[in-house]
């Protein structure tokens, strides 16, 4: 199709996609495909749940816009009391935007804000780790470490500091145990920090588990209670950028749930829409949030579509689900038997060399040396030949190439919705071993 839209890339025209049904995305052409990545981690849900067209329609037929400068909206305080209900300890306030960058942007914004405001306005820094994403605005794109998204914007960025990720299959020493392992990557930030002079850092970034950047890479037992006394050792704030990774993904509410490790702010979207309206938050502890209260009284920031009306009533239906249909249990489930059924289907494959995640949010990656690790030839794009032959199969998942520390493996990411049965996994792991195997058998 030709037209006037100006998408991702200038040379491919995709089909277009005209309905969705439970798990599948169907294109005008008839053809179905199921979305064993739920787009990018977004649909939850799958592409037809009742209970969402209704919450639109209810919301719809009562209000659908108010400025926030004018108003605030049930739906938005409803979805506001609710995440606090179930988020990690000390979180007690929402900032309620329309995507995962500008949770991330406004999460370094309040940052900043909260340190003028108690009176350390010379901490302006963010640490960050060199194997994460956290969205494409400048902001956001500065604390990424992806070198591949970054690399032309360079001069846009402001300096971040960058220390090494959790990501045990690449780093661990043999011999070393997990706790170890962790304990000594969580002790680079200590190093950058006294490096960068602690009281120039406002906060410290990362995904609990890492998604687009390398595949559902968990942080080892440990990790992220180490980063959090290291943060509070030295006033900085840590930043859990949940984007991808939470509102259930993993099996919990919240990723870092099961890490028993609570952060100052955290990033939420993707899954809190499920796809059904664009949405995002930040969830701001109470300190922070007081911090403004008694000082200015003002959050310096602010977006047009900020607290919308329809994209909150979307969350608390997407909420209602998550809670009403046992969803976190269904993705626990389901998640092992994904994990499971790639072990058996991958696990001897040679050019397996990794299966790892939590929940419904799984990384397969792939090398061309398992004993080695040694990653395909970037150049062979091994991960853009296993999108287009899943593709062209049915299956919509996330491959993508590494270039972090030029070590990464080409991995595929896959996140299917919660509500995918036994069968459709089969499908999933059937077709997805299929374009590795066709793709390794085309580049070689
Ligand atoms: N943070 C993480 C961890 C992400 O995975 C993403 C998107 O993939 C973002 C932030 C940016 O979110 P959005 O694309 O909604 O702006």
């Amino acid at each position: 199709m030709t037209g006037h839209i100006f998408g991702r890339s200038t040379r491919i025209s995709p089909p277009v996609a005209v309905a969705g049904e439970g798990c599948y995305l169907i294109d005008a052409g008839g053809k179905r495909y199921l979305d064993g990545s739920g787009g990018a981690a977004v649909s939850c849900l799958g592409h037809s749940n009742q209970r969402l067209r209704q919450a639109l329609h209810a919301q719809l037929d009562r209000l659908a816009y108010a400025h926030t400068g004018f108003f605030t909206s049930e739906p938005a305080e409803t979805l506001a009391d609710r995440l606090i209900a179930k988020a990690p300890e000390g979180l007690e306030r929402v900032y309620l935007v329309s995507g995962g960058s500008e949770a991330v942007e406004a999460a370094i914004k309040l940052a900043r804000q909260y340190f003028v405001e108690i009176g350390q306005s010379q901490r302006h820094r963010v640490i960050a780790r060199r194997q994460s994403y956290h969205g494409n605005t400048l902001g956001a794109l500065a604390a990424g470490g992806n070198e591949w998204r970054r690399v032309q914007f360079g001069p846009l960025l402001v300096e971040t500091s960058h220390i090494a990720p959790c990501y045990e299959y690449r780093d661990r020493q043999e011999g070393e145990s997990l706790e170890a392992y962790g304990r000594r990557v969580a002790d680079e930030l200590e190093t950058e920090l006294q490096r960068l002079g602690p009281d120039s850092v406002m906060a410290f970034i990362c995904e609990p588990v890492v998604g687009a950047t390398s595949g559902a890479v968990p942080a080892v037992p440990g990790y992220l209670r180490r980063i959090r006394e290291i943060c509070d050792r030295h006033g900085v704030l840590l930043i859990f950028d949940e984007v991808m990774c939470g509102m259930g993904r993993t099996g919990h509410l919240f990723a870092c749930d099961e890490d028993r490790v609570a952060p100052d702010m955290l990033t939420i979207a993707k899954g809190l829409g499920a796809g059904y309206q664009p949405i995002g938050a930040l969830l701001v502890s109470g300190a922070i949030y007081d911090a403004i209260a008694q000082g200015s009284g003002f959050f310096q920031h602010g977006h047009t579509y900020m607290g919308h009306p329809m994209a909150a009533a979307a969350a608390n239906a997407v909420l209602s689900e998550i809670e009403e249909r046992d969803l976190l249990a269904a993705v626990r489930r389901q998640g092992e038997l994904l994990d499971r059924s790639l072990r058996e289907r991958l696990g001897q494959h040679p050019h397996v060399g990794d299966i790892r995640g939590r929940g419904l949010f799984r990384g397969v990656e792939l090398v061309e040396d398992r004993g080695t690790k040694r990653p395909f030839d970037p150049a062979l794009r091994l991960h853009a030949r296993i999108k287009a032959l899943a593709f062209d199969a049915g299956l919509i998942c996330y491959p993508m190439g590494g270039t972090i520390d030029g070590r990464l493996g080409d991995h595929v990411l896959l996140a299917p919705p919660f509500i995918i049965s036994d069968a459709e996994i089969a499908e999933l792991v059937d077709k997805l071993a299929g374009a590795i195997d066709g793709a390794i058998a085309g580049a070689q």
